[in-house]
């Protein structure tokens, strides 16, 4: 027996601004979900395996134990990507490596490094570790639909190629033999799921105790070591703990001003580099504009080594009919300031 579907219930219905809430709620549920996560962790601000690969200023701070500016950003984040992989991770795992002749999840390692200023550990936990096919590691990333094929195409990031390279070489410090490594790309969406694999060598071994090494080396002065781009072009500083201490007390994730030059100088140098790419880049969309109408919009599936994909279709808010519709129900259509439009040209020759 089914019911109808009740009507839709009217724009003034007291329960309507009920479900705007709920929604809301959502995101201090994420809120509180992700500090609960960084809590469970004993040493927050070490550097683990996951960070060889990143910002090498952070991996330093870590490793020299500079003291956050920004603590909350990194505790109070929504990271919503992030946590659905641990759930994924948390609710996978355990029936994965049943499918496995050999294997355990969720591995701790531990990894000593001899350099000249003393032995660093570093700390991190494997996703599986397995005796299969001589030995070897699966890390789980979690992705977007279309990032599955790019993945499998291109292999992992260096960021994660780091960090299971550093695993690999902590599990082999502790006597568990590994010959490969291996990333389990899962669309989050379907649960498809690729992996990507890799031989790990004795020189990639070595690799890994150079690299942690040399970041040792950049732990005496943290803040002379090469930065990411900044707030707002670089997603890790938006969320980083030592946000303020790289961009200046008024920084704040998102906002990309503070990385403005401000002297006439760098000005000049800065607008030079800025319209050399625009040049660049006009051209090439030019070309791209191109191609991308001959490709079309075919079947999905395989071409030569390519593949091509869709997105689900949707909908998104069209502001102009927004617009209207605010102004024929009376309401004045809501408008924040925005600063003047910056136009770079060529100065006119005199
Ligand atoms: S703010 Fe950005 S550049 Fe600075 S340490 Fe953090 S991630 Fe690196």
């Amino acid at each position: 027996m089914t019911g109808d579907t009740p009507d839709p219930l009217p724009q003034d219905h007291p329960l309507r601004t009920w479900a705007n809430q709920l929604g809301l709620l959502a995101e201090r549920g994420y809120r509180a979900a992700n500090r609960y996560h960084q809590s469970a962790r004993s040493t927050p601000w070490a550097l683990s395996m996951s960070g060889l690969g990143g910002c090498v200023r952070q991996a330093a701070f870590r490793l020299a134990g500079t003291e956050p500016s920004d603590a909350e950003l990194s505790l109070d984040q929504d990271a919503r990507q992030a946590l659905h992989g641990t759930w994924v991770h948390a609710g996978l795992l355990p029936h994965y490596v049943q499918q496995l002749a050999s294997a355990h999840f969720e591995v701790p390692l531990r990894l000593d490094v001899f350099t000249p200023d003393g032995t660093v550990t570093i700390h991190g936990s494997a996703d599986v570790l397995t005796a299969d096919h001589g030995g070897g590691i699966v890390d789980v990333k979690t992705v977007g639909a279309h990032q599955v094929p790019e993945r499998i195409a291109k292999g992992a990031s260096w960021a994660h190629r780091w960090q299971v390279r550093g695993y690999a070489a902590a599990a082999r410090q502790q006597g568990f033999p590994v010959t490969w490594i291996s990333w389990l790309y899962i669309d989050r969406d379907t649960g498809h799921a690729e992996a990507h694999i890799e031989p790990f060598t004795d020189q990639d071994e070595q690799s890994v105790h150079a690299r942690i090494a040399w970041l040792v080396s950049l732990a005496a002065e943290p803040d002379e070591t090469p930065s990411l781009r900044g707030p707002g072009l670089d997603w890790a500083c938006d969320s980083c703990a030592w946000l303020r201490r790289c961009w200046g007390p008024d920084a704040t994730p998102g906002d990309r001003s503070v990385i403005a030059y401000g002297d006439d100088e760098n000005v000049t140098l800065a607008a030079k580099e800025y319209v050399r790419l625009r040049d660049q880049k006009s051209a090439l969309e030019d070309e791209m504009e191109f191609w991308s109408a001959a490709v079309g919009r075919p079947a999905k599936g395989q071409y030569g080594d390519l593949t091509i994909t869709y997105s689900k279709d949707g909908s998104q808010v069209d502001p102009a009919a927004a617009a209207k519709l605010l102004n024929e129900m009376g309401v004045s259509v809501p408008m924040r300031p925005v600063a003047g439009r910056r136009y770079v040209r060529r100065a006119e020759r005199r």
